[in-house]
């Protein structure tokens, strides 16, 4: 499988014309610095100590040229490299989300929303950061180095050769530090990424903190991960700039030597006053760019760790795929079948053990049992958000595993217990379960989800806005909104997931009593749900317990039966 991940070459490979303009306009404007430099020795001897204005004139007059010049070939580098730069991010924006799409559903059972949130927006700042600052913290910094570094061999290279100790000055701070200083600013990613997850949880769960009045206990645990983020950032911020400051406290040094050999040299008659200052001007030119450079390094470190992150989720691969030799499910005609289906969401654990069933087509079943039974597993490795561990699940004696996850999805219509609506028109969350479905279509299923008159009866009609998760609607309305989108689906399978259990007992009868309806209509469907009132009318009934079927039939066989059904049936009445 090609990498995903994101890599320097993503950075500066991509668009090979734009990045040598750039670098070509950047070797520009450090040339100018070095040249600036240089130009002290032939101002100071050849005019001022010379006494020659002409030539003093001519060369401030192309300086200030040069200058202009420089500044506008700054504004083009600018423009072509920010653009660049937004959109080599936006890439990686859309290439990350779009591998998100793909991941199973266990992915995101087990990853914090926060954890994922914090590196789209965290981590990606810091690559950001770091490449918009790449020219003038790195970039040009490196090129004035090497100019500045051949000029002052041109000049003298005896004083040239002691000040070349400022490299091994400048580079052992990274060197010594800069491992530890990576590690800890991992940790301190990850301690910023479970702030943000905790803050992610707060916000949803507001209602119940203010019901049951949890605000201090969310503070006190909001508290102890911000005091752990605090630590971990007070250490690499530390950390980072101390990398930086162990090399400046060397270059402060250096510079001091070489102004004072210099200046013996000068006296005794080796280098000429201009010489002298063109010199000092170009080595703090070099000390300036490498101490620049070594500013820069804390953004690199921040960016590397940032992208490793972001690389963490492109690496993720899902866990559901579809084969190389898959096809296309066939309209559902016949059955759907679990054949000896073990599975565990982990290794150490079977949730479901051995299961064996037939759900025909047109025939309404329902799964109960006490919670954690494994009733919603059923439905998870139905959709084939999970593959199973040993045997198979098949829609009219075919494999799930060998037909695409697309054309298995086609057919089949969810109804959750709390379903999300998009804030966009009533009419517009229906049609996303099939684009190719028109109005009528969905007045049809509006009328089978008998929610078509309310619907009608609202000022704007369809065109109703859902409000946030579709809070401008009861329970029962976002439920029956919910039952059309998924009757619009192509395969005349409903799938509810405990799709009433969040309902007064009025509006779950009167449900109830609509899906009952749907259910001659033509329909399968295949309930989970924990309220036994909710299955009496169910063609067949599989009671499950600790991951196993241990009961199956009609309402009132089950009762007849005086078994684990009649027990749970006498408990809730
Ligand atoms: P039910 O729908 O009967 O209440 P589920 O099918 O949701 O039960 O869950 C069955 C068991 O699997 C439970 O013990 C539950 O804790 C566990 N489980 C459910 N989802 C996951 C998951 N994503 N990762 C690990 N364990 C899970």
């Amino acid at each position: 499988m090609e990498s995903l991940k994101v890599g320097f070459r993503d950075f500066y490979c991509n668009n090979k014309t734009r990045i040598i303009i750039v670098l070509f306009l950047a070797f520009l404007s450090a040339a100018f610095d070095s040249v600036v430099g240089y130009s002290f020795s032939f101002i100071i001897d050849k005019g001022i100590l010379g006494k020659n204005y002409r030539f003093l004139i001519i060369v401030f007059t192309v300086l200030i040229i040069l200058a202009i010049l420089i500044a506008l070939s700054k504004v083009v580098r600018d423009y072509i490299y920010l653009g660049h730069c937004s959109e080599i991010l936006k890439k990686i924006r859309s290439k990350t989300f779009e591998h998100m799409q793909n991941l199973s559903i266990g992915f995101y059972a087990s990853t914090p929303p926060g954890e994922l949130l914090s590196k789209f927006s965290s981590d990606l700042s810091k690559v950001e950061e770091s490449m918009i600052y790449a020219p003038s913290y790195f970039i040009i910094p490196l090129i004035n180095v090497l100019t500045n570094t051949i000029l002052l061999f041109v000049m003298d290279i005896r004083l040239a050769l002691i000040s070349m100790l400022i490299f091994p000055a400048c580079f052992l701070g990274p060197l010594l530090y800069g491992k530890r200083a990576e590690k800890i600013n991992f940790k301190r990613k990850r301690a910023e990424a479970k702030t943000i997850s905790n803050v992610q949880t707060n916000i949803a769960s507001q209602t119940v903190l203010k019901a049951f009045s949890l605000q201090k206990l969310a503070t006190h645990y909001f508290e102890k991960s911000n005091d752990f983020f605090f630590m971990s950032m007070h250490k690499s911020l530390f950390l980072s700039t101390f990398v930086g400051r162990f090399g400046e406290m060397w270059l402060v040094v250096l510079q001091v030597l070489i102004f004072a050999i210099g200046s013996i040299m000068t006296l005794e008659g080796y280098l000429q006053v201009g010489q002298l200052v063109a010199f000092q001007a170009l080595f703090l030119g070099l000390s300036y760019s490498l101490t620049t450079i070594s500013s820069f390094m804390p953004m690199v470190l921040q960016c590397k760790v940032g992208m490793e992150r972001i690389n963490g989720i492109l690496s993720e691969k899902p866990v559901v795929t579809d084969s190389a030799s898959s096809v296309e499910l066939l309209p559902f005609a016949k059955e759907i079948s679990f054949n000896n289906v073990t599975f565990g969401y982990t290794k150490e654990l079977i949730n479901l053990d051995n299961v064996s069933f037939i759900i025909p087509k047109n025939s309404s079943v329902a799964f109960v049992g006490p919670s954690g039974c494994g009733k919603s597993t059923i439905l998870s490795l139905i959709m084939r958000f999970y593959d199973t561990d040993s045997g198979s699940v098949a829609f009219d004696g075919i494999d799930i595993k060998s037909v695409s996850q697309a054309s298995l999805r086609k057919q089949l219509g969810i109804v959750l217990q709390e379903n999300i609506l998009f804030n966009v028109s009533i009419m517009d969350n229906i049609f996303a379960a099939n684009l190719d479905a028109s109005s009528e279509d969905i007045y049809k299923v509006a009328r089978q989800a008998e929610i078509h008159d309310f619907i009608i009866s609202l000022p704007e009609g369809y065109n109703t806005k859902t409000g946030e998760r579709g809070g401008m609607l009861s329970g029962g309305q976002r439920q029956r909104i919910a039952i059309a989108r998924a009757l619009l689906r192509g395969g005349n399978i409903l799938i509810l997931d405990e799709a009433t259990s969040a309902l007064d007992p009025v509006s779950e009868a009167a449900i109830n009593a609509t899906l009952a309806n749907i259910a001659k209509s033509g329909k399968t469907i295949i309930s989970v749900t924990h309220r036994l009132s909710s299955a009496v009318n169910m063609d067949k009934i599989f009671v499950m317990q600790k991951g196993k079927i241990v009961e199956h039939g009609a309402h009132q066989e089950l009762m007849q039966l005086n078994g684990f059904y009649r027990q749970m049936w006498d408990k809730q009445h």
